[in-house]
């Protein structure tokens, strides 16, 4: 397949993009070559500026769980758009976005609405430090919670494709407040509570890993961080931002049984329009302005856009019983086949999945936490990428990203994946 035309492209937008890029893991910078740029895409498939075909394994980092240019979000954005784009005063779909989202997951009360996925992580930080009183935040290397400062400590994704867990910018004082600990490893985090007492406000989790590839929680994992936490007075943040609505209608806390304090959302609540949301119980919640004294705003929160793909999308989520296995019964045999041919092929490799989520690791041992997913081998990974991308296949370019599998995935795009990676890993 041929990317001249994106080439192009990629060189006019470095004269003016830093990278040529508005996010860095878009750059290929870990796989070297230059990004693909799209001209649209439906269903399954991506078609670039070349006129290629590939198939989707991203989907915008996980928002398009429906697949890409899903009618009833589309069209419900379109109708909302003849109706004005932004008010900065409150609409009906709000509330209505909000009832469903808090009938869908278990343990919270009130939602609020934010831009992003960080903005939402962010928000419920401070908010988690205002209603404690202490300042400590605990995070998990290799755990991404967007791009704010108390996050670059060790992030996931691309934070460490570019070597840069942490970043130039966030200052001493800052980066004193977050606390790293191992992820899926209760005792590391007794230590640092002890060695804290009094002091740590949350534990803010991906409640299963997407950013250092995929890394299921371990049995007794996040049973354990919730005993803790409710020991000690710490709030449990589950960052659901790529997990909520993706693995189960109720998120992590409905597939675990354990209820987190806070729940941060991005990706899938915004059917692929510019949307995070962070919840909780209502006690919690109402420490917020106008209630309470943690503030937080934001003048297109809320947007009648962003809300109207949110809404048609939980809605088609909520009204399909059967949406959550069928993802899960496709994403296993996507695992299965992939696990067959690198078997046959003799490559070191672990597969992780979990529901819709999956990722291949050029490693052979468990990967189960920063330092295992660390082990990965990147010339591998980088000859698997670009040898799919021949074949019309688009992962992420990074080896620490999950891939994400939609519904408009048909057997035969699996199986044609299957024998695409077949035919590449003979040639490691
Ligand atoms: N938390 C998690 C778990 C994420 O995966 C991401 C983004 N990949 C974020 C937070 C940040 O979201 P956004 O990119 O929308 O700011």
């Amino acid at each position: 397949m041929l990317y001249q035309r994106s080439s192009q492209l990629f060189a006019e937008a470095e004269q003016v993009i830093p990278g040529g890029v508005n996010s860095p893991v878009r750059a290929f910078k870990a796989v070297g070559g230059t990004p693909i740029f799209v001209k649209s895409a439906k269903g399954a498939y991506l078609y670039d500026e070349d006129g290629n075909r590939l198939i989707d394994y991203i989907n915008s980092w996980g928002p398009m769980i429906l697949g890409h240019a899903y009618e009833p979000v589309v069209n419900a954005v379109i109708e909302k758009a003849k109706l004005g784009t932004s008010f900065g005063m409150p609409t009906e779909l709000e509330t209505q976005i909000a009832a469903l989202a808090v009938s869908m997951v278990p343990n919270i009360d009130k939602i609020r609405f934010v831009n992003s996925g960080t903005e939402a992580c962010m928000s419920a930080i401070r908010l988690a430090r205002g209603f404690t009183k202490r300042d400590k935040i605990i995070k998990f290397a290799g755990c991404y919670h967007g791009h704010s400062d108390s996050f670059l400590i060790q992030a996931g994704s691309g934070a460490i494709t570019f070597g840069s867990p942490n970043s130039p910018g966030v200052t001493a004082g800052t980066a004193k407040d977050t606390l790293l600990a191992n992820y899926n490893d209760i005792e590391n985090v007794k230590a640092v509570i002890e060695a804290n007492k009094d002091e740590i406000a949350a534990i803010i989790v991906e409640p299963v890993a997407g950013n250092m590839g995929c890394i299921p929680p371990v049995k007794g994992f996040l049973e354990g961080l919730r005993t803790l936490c409710t020991e000690n007075g710490i709030l449990l943040i589950f960052d659901e931002v790529m997990t909520g609505f993706r693995l189960a209608k109720g998120g992590v806390q409905e597939l675990s049984n354990v209820d987190a304090d806070i729940v941060c959302f991005g990706k899938v609540i915004g059917g692929g329009l510019p949307v995070g949301a962070f919840a909780a119980r209502a006690e919690i919640m109402n420490y917020l302005a106008p209630l309470g004294p943690v503030y937080q705003a934001g003048t297109l929160s809320g947007n009648p856009l962003a809300m109207a793909a949110g809404l048609a999308m939980l809605q088609a989520l909520n009204n399909d019983a059967a949406i959550f296995q069928r993802l899960a019964d496709k994403t296993a045999y996507l695992a299965s086949g992939i696990d067959k041919v690198l078997k046959a092929n003799n490559v070191a490799f672990t597969i992780n999945t979990i529901g819709s989520m999956i990722s291949v690791h050029f490693d052979a041992n468990p990967v189960v936490d920063f330092k295992t997913a660390a082990k990965g081998d990147n010339e591998t990974f980088k000859k698997f990428f670009h040898g799919l991308l021949q074949e019309g296949i688009y992962i992420a370019p990074s080896a620490y990203e999950t891939w994400f599998i939609t519904d408009a995935l048909t057997y035969e795009d699996l199986d044609f994946t299957i024998n695409a990676i077949d035919k590449v890993s003979k040639s490691f």
